[in-house]
């Protein structure tokens, strides 16, 4: 379960993820339960050290290893779409800075992470564990989804893929929602929504334009053509 660490937080911080959940609001942000999740969390966890006035803006920042930590807005819209009820079953593609797994696990779910840089899931591991004993981490190529503990209620890829990968369709529950961004080129894709309907039906929903580094592995950018 989620719990808020007990850290020296200074009021200039606190002021300043107050303010920006007050800014995510106003670019969009309705659901009471996101915009709650996104003023608990302390972003400074996952964040470099050294660049302490860039903590809380609304903006994508470099983590090491060519990877980055996902735009507060990004992070919120994703979750928002994810549609989560409290005790839900959500695995999270791409864990890197370990910050988007905590504001689901901030959202009362229970969070399964792959990541495919084993230094990222160390340094996100040291750190979630904190916040919560029970977030499940994993070491491997997340595009084929996470077979042994299928299925889920929802899937989250926090990377940009060439297309849907079918692994992760077929490991949602009926009624399960996959959030991915798709996009032809590497570095810009649409949000996309994919429920899985009763008998094998999906319906596909589109939404706006995000950039995300790429999704690797067999159905990322790295599938064989
Ligand atoms: N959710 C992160 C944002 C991560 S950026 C956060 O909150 O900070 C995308 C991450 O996806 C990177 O860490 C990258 O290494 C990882 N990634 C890319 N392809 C992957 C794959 N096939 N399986 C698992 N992780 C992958």
């Amino acid at each position: 379960m989620f719990t808020i660490p007990d850290i020296q937080e200074s009021h200039l911080l606190a002021g300043q993820r107050r303010k920006l959940v007050e800014e995510l609001r106003q670019k969009g942000i309705s659901s009471p339960e996101v915009l709650r999740a996104m003023g608990v969390v302390p972003r400074q966890l996952f964040f470099p050290r050294d660049f302490e006035k860039f903590i809380y803006r609304d903006a994508a920042f470099p983590i090491g290893h060519d990877q980055t930590i996902s735009q507060p807005y990004t992070v919120a819209y994703q979750t928002q779409l994810l549609q989560l009820s409290t005790g839900d079953k959500v695995l999270e593609i791409g864990t890197g800075s370990g910050y988007q797994a905590a504001v689901l696990s901030a959202m009362g779910v229970r969070v399964f992470s792959v990541e495919v840089l084993a230094p990222l899931l160390k340094e996100a591991s040291g750190v979630l564990k904190k916040l919560d004993n029970e977030i499940q981490l994993f070491h491997g190529d997340g595009s084929l989804g996470l077979p042994a503990h299928a299925p889920f209620d929802a899937i989250l890829v926090t990377a940009g893929a060439p297309e849907v990968p079918k692994s992760l369709i077929n490991q949602l529950k009926p009624g399960g929602r996959l959030v991915i961004p798709v996009g032809e080129k590497p570095d810009n894709q649409r949000m996309m929504r994919i429920t899985r309907l009763a008998g094998n039906q999906t319906r596909t929903e589109v939404f706006g334009q995000f950039r995300f580094v790429p999704l690797r592995g067999k159905e990322g950018w790295d599938a064989e053509k």
